[in-house]
């Protein structure tokens, strides 16, 4: 992934819940990641990577909920750089669901018929070690703001096109002015009737949920859907509840998307946790995601076998609309494939 700096375009807002204050104090070395939690490397069985390619990113609120003094918390192990990324790792991709392939414009994915994705920004709040596109260029691939023309004339040329899906790294790294700016314009497209943003910086970041983006949404005539992307219930604080319960009563429907994750969520009890806890947000789980071969996260890897008996524990321990469905995404197919069918 080509680092980005979140776009930090709007500066007048005060520093006090000031959300993109937050995402600039968000880059933290390894070292001073590790002194805040009172650690050193050799609490870390393969040590950690001082320097790693994929900066370490951590905003001060998702700092507060890693608890201190312990290598094992499930939160930590999602943003540091650990030295077993850099393992030698045969056979692991640096495109596994070769995107490349779908780039319909510049900044403009099209793999289904009925939906148009816009890598609406190549910037994220926090740096997901796990992450599938850490490899992607979004240098070249995000929608730069001189190409949004031209990706909704795409978009409004095709009839076909229902929902478009503001995706990224995070779309929410846009300023207020910029987003809304494309959901206008998306609005003004009379056969898109829904707008679906896919977002990770609600959950380390539960202040960018602003005025101005609860009003966008109640006021948008499409239906707007948020797929939060949350992995453990440790990260769902109160304010972060907040957050979410404005969004929902602005009008959004939340859904969310986890990845199952060795050392962090690869338990039935913590999944069934979870999931309770997204409810008391307002949010409904919808997909458990496999990990992908991604270069330097086999570390992160469940194997198949292990992911089908955490679902069958979760379905007896879970009401069926509190189980997200286990799913892996395969290069070449049109939908995602359940774990059932692997
Ligand atoms: S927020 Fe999403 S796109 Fe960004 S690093 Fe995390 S998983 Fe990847």
């Amino acid at each position: 992934m080509t680092f980005l700096q979140i776009d930090t375009a709007e500066r007048s807002v005060p520093a006090i819940g000031d959300w993109q204050a937050q995402a600039r104090a968000a880059r933290i070395s390894t070292a001073d990641l590790l002194a805040h939690l009172q650690l050193t490397p050799g609490d870390f069985a393969a040590g950690v990577i001082a320097d790693p390619d994929f900066p370490v990113l951590v905003p001060p609120h998702f700092l507060a909920q890693i608890r201190a003094r312990d290598p094992a918390d499930p939160l930590l192990a999602q943003v540091l750089a650990r030295g077993e990324e850099a393992w030698p790792q045969p056979g692991r991709l640096t495109d596994p669901l070769e995107e490349a392939d779908y780039r319909a414009a510049p900044g403009l994915l099209r793999k289904y018929r009925s939906r148009a994705l816009l890598i609406a920004s190549g910037a994220c709040a926090v740096h997901c070690r796990y992450c599938f596109r850490r490899h992607y260029d979004y240098g070249a691939a995000a929608l730069p703001a001189s190409g949004q023309a031209a990706a909704l004339a795409a978009i409004a040329a095709d009839p076909a096109i229902d929902e478009v899906i503001l995706s990224g790294g995070d779309p929410l790294s846009l300023s207020d002015a910029r987003l809304a700016a494309l959901a206008a314009g998306i609005a003004g497209i009379a056969h898109v009737n829904t707008l679906r943003l896919h977002s990770r910086t609600l959950v380390v970041i539960p202040a960018r949920v602003t005025d101005a983006l609860v009003e966008m949404i109640a006021a948008s005539r499409l239906q707007t859907v948020i797929v939060l992307h949350s992995n453990h219930a440790n990260e769902l604080s109160d304010d972060v509840r907040g957050a979410l319960l404005r969004l929902r009563a602005a009008g959004a429907t939340l859904l969310n998307q986890s990845v199952l994750l060795a050392g962090v969520n690869d338990a039935a009890e913590v999944i069934a946790g979870h999931c309770r806890r997204l409810l008391a947000c307002g949010v409904l789980p919808y997909y458990m995601h496999l990990t992908d071969p991604v270069a330097g996260t086999a570390h992160f890897d469940v194997g198949t076998e292990m992911a089908r008996d955490i679902e069958a524990d979760l379905r007896r321990m879970l009401p069926g609309y509190l189980v997200p469905r286990f799913v892996r995404e395969v290069p070449g197919e049109l939908s995602k494939t359940p774990l059932w069918a692997l």
